[in-house]
């Protein structure tokens, strides 16, 4: 299907499928993935491993300083090309997904400077269009001017029931209860904070994928290409 070279924002609730779904987008039109996400968890990840964050409390002015330096990026996978996140250039994907970062992550992700550190990283990403990329505030904060909205939503126990897969399959132990209950404290968070708060654009279309297969969920959005492009 011929698409111009625009910008697909995909938003929505922790464990909604975004990522999965935006990487099925970004596969069909020949586009590029990213999860911002990703980023946010690599920036908790370092402030964890440097001691930033005990006992809960964030270090804020050591933050701050070690962002200047910082480097946080996406880079693509020399084998799959797909890209994944890179923390001062090694690969952490993998340590980005656990459990402990996930507890952290919404309070790191609400500080301003972080905020506006990422935001950059993602902008520097965007210019050309041609991405699908997936978060909390891409149609709304990131790239506002996105071609194409989605805001994904999708009932919490079958949210949870699949971020526990998710885990299991790699190999990470967790409880249903624990999932369910780190889905909620993050949803929380991520719509009440003060800085680009999870929310609905104007302008976005509601996908509730709860009982849907992602053919189904493809079948949905090969419908709205061919509404807003359709072919000549
Ligand atoms: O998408 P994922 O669940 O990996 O994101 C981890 C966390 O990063 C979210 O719970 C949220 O706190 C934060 N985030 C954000 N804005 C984005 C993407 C993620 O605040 N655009």
């Amino acid at each position: 299907m011929p698409i111009p070279d625009i910008i697909i924002a995909i938003d929505g609730y922790s464990s909604t499928g975004k990522s999965s779904f935006a990487k099925l987008i970004a596969g069909k039109l020949g586009f590029l993935y990213l999860d911002s996400g990703a980023l946010y968890r690599a920036v908790t990840l370092f402030a964890l491993d440097n001691g930033m964050i005990y006992r809960g409390v964030i270090d804020e002015p050591a933050l701050r300083k070690a962002l200047k330096v910082l480097k946080v990026s996406f880079k693509p996978s020399a084998e799959s090309g797909k890209y994944h996140a890179c923390m001062n250039g090694k690969n952490v994907e993998r340590r980005i997904r656990t459990l402990r970062v996930s507890e952290y992550v919404s309070n790191v992700a609400e500080l301003p400077f972080v905020r506006s550190y990422v935001d950059n990283i993602l902008h520097s990403y965007g210019k050309k269009g041609r991405i699908v990329m997936d978060g909390r505030d891409i149609g709304t904060a990131v790239f506002p001017y996105a071609d194409l909205k989605i805001f994904m939503v999708a009932e919490q126990k079958i949210r949870a029931g699949r971020r526990l897969r998710e885990m299991e399959e790699k190999g990470e132990k967790a409880t249903l209860d624990e999932v369910l209950d780190n889905l909620k404290e993050r949803d929380e968070r991520d719509s009440s904070r003060t800085v680009h708060p999870l929310s609905k654009a104007d302008d976005a279309i509601v996908l509730d994928n709860s009982y849907m297969t992602m053919d189904d969920e493809m079948d949905w959005l090969e419908g709205i290409l061919r509404e807003r492009w359709p072919q000549k």
